[in-house]
């Protein structure tokens, strides 16, 4: 580890331009590729990057998928790292190589054939998908909210529906039915989201479409409440704010089945479910399971210790969602969470170097600051940990929603530095004084 000059510079190969993989390579670039002191290098298998956290506002149409998105290329001509595009698949420790596959367009030809691409620090952060836990049905007829495209291509089959059904409706009586399986961050903030974007869309013309009529959100959770990761008042309260909206929240319902107009639950029940969306627990990506021997766990995410290196390869470091971190001295790992990606990705942007300096840099902290959900524009709550030792405090209303914000702003300034943020900001509002407030098509 101590090939450090400009001449033949060290190389970091950072696998996933996600919520923690950019913000690394972009710190690294700016820093330290600009320098030319190591060689950063962002493979990704999309060409654009979007804040996953936003993926329930764009399958809701109350955030435009285009005017979100980060381009790659430009962000590494901007901060000194190379990019990559195509998708890692293999992996060669003897060789210290990446297997890159091939890409291909959107009508079949090839753009680009598989590459090895050589690295002497290799960074895995490809995130995580939408567990199925291999239900019946789930792969044809659900939704997942994996990427920004399926969102999209959410929000264009609600848009369809609602128009189906404003044809359909004078006198058929029939309903819109939407099932979110999964009661946590993502399932809540959607049910809540589409509760107002349906509203949005009927009052743009569609006249015989009644969203309190005809439109039924069913949140359906396998456990006994809500928000799991949240205190139990807080999981009451948003019970509380969505049953007050019109949202069925079913607790302790297993979905066993799902077919092209319902969903079948453990004790026999079929609910109606014209759209579906599948937002229950998490896994890895599958071509990491035992990747060229290293451990995996049993959802396929990377182990690592506490300095996020993998535990059978020092010169692997994975974080964010595809890792087992390990939290609290125990057997926890670190949940799967933007702000844990968020203070991984700052942890690494001074580890690596130090360690490319022959330094040995101390382990990873994570400092849980809380967890907040945005319940639309009804409330945002949640808990903010760290001001009373070992305590958390619950807020709510217009705090809550301003530190809400604000996470997504931080990812900004670490991409685009304060300057370009705010000013970014701003012709967002002044967008948003013009434009529909949820899109249309
Ligand atoms: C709808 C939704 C709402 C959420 N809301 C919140 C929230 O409010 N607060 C919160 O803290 N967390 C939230 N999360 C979780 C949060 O988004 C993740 O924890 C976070 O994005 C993880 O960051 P990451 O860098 O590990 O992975 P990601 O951000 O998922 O990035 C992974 C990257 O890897 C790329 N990739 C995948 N496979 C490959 C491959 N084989 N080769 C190359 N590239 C690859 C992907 O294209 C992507 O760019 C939410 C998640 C969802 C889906």
């Amino acid at each position: 580890m101590t090939r450090a000059h400009s001449a033949n510079p060290h190389r970091i190969v950072i696998v996933g331009g996600g919520a923690g993989g950019l913000e690394l390579a972009t710190r690294l670039g700016r820093r330290h590729g600009r320098r030319g002191t190591v060689k950063v290098v962002l493979v990704d298998r999309t060409r654009t990057h979007m804040w996953k956290p936003l993926l329930h506002a764009v399958a809701a149409g109350s955030l435009n998928i285009h005017e979100e998105q980060i381009d790659y290329l430009y962000q590494a001509r901007w901060n000194h790292f190379e990019y990559c595009r195509g998708a890692m698949r293999e992996l060669d420790r003897v060789e210290r190589e990446i297997i890159v596959g091939e890409v291909r367009g959107d009508d079949g030809e090839l753009v680009l054939p598989e590459r090895r691409i050589a690295y002497d620090t290799l960074v895995i952060a490809v995130g995580s998908l939408c567990n199925d836990f291999g239900t019946p049905g789930v792969a044809e007829h659900a939704y997942k909210l994996d990427a920004a495209w399926e969102a999209h291509l959410f929000h264009r089959k609600l848009v369809n529906a609602c128009f189906s059904a404003n044809y359909h409706l004078p006198g058929s009586g029939a309903h819109l039915d939407i099932a979110i399986v999964g009661g946590g961050a993502t399932g809540v903030e959607l049910a809540a989201e589409l509760h107002n974007t349906t509203r949005v869309l009927a009052a743009y013309g569609l006249r015989n479409l009644d969203p309190d009529r005809h439109i039924r959100i069913r949140l359906i959770e396998a456990g006994p409440r809500i928000l799991p990761g949240l205190t139990e008042s807080l999981s009451t309260a948003v019970t509380g704010i969505l049953s007050g909206i019109g949202v069925t929240v079913n607790t302790g319902v297993k979905v066993t089945e799902v077919t092209p107009t319902a969903v079948h639950t453990a004790s026999g029940e079929v609910l109606p479910a014209d759209l579906v969306v599948w937002a229950a627990g998490i896994r890895a990506p599958a071509f990491l399971r035992d990747i060229d021997g290293l451990e995996t766990d049993r959802i396929d995410r990377l182990a690592v210790n506490a300095h996020l290196q993998s535990t059978r390869d020092a010169n692997i470091y994975a974080f964010g969602d595809c890792a087992a971190s390990p939290w609290q001295d125990g057997d926890a790992t670190l949940p799967p969470r933007a702000q844990v990606a968020h203070q991984q990705a700052s942890y690494l942007a001074r580890a690596l170097p130090a360690r490319v300096r022959g330094e040995s840099p101390p382990a990873f902290r994570y400092k849980d600051y809380g967890s907040l959900v945005s319940i639309g524009h009804h409330d945002t709550l949640g808990n903010l940990m760290g001001f009373v030792r070992g305590k958390g405090i619950r807020i709510e209303g217009m705090v809550a929603s301003f530190m809400y914000w604000l996470l997504y702003r931080s990812h900004l300034i670490a991409l685009n530095g304060f300057r370009k943020t705010a000013l970014d900001t701003v012709t967002g509002w002044m967008r948003r004084h013009t434009d529909p407030h949820v899109k249309l098509h």
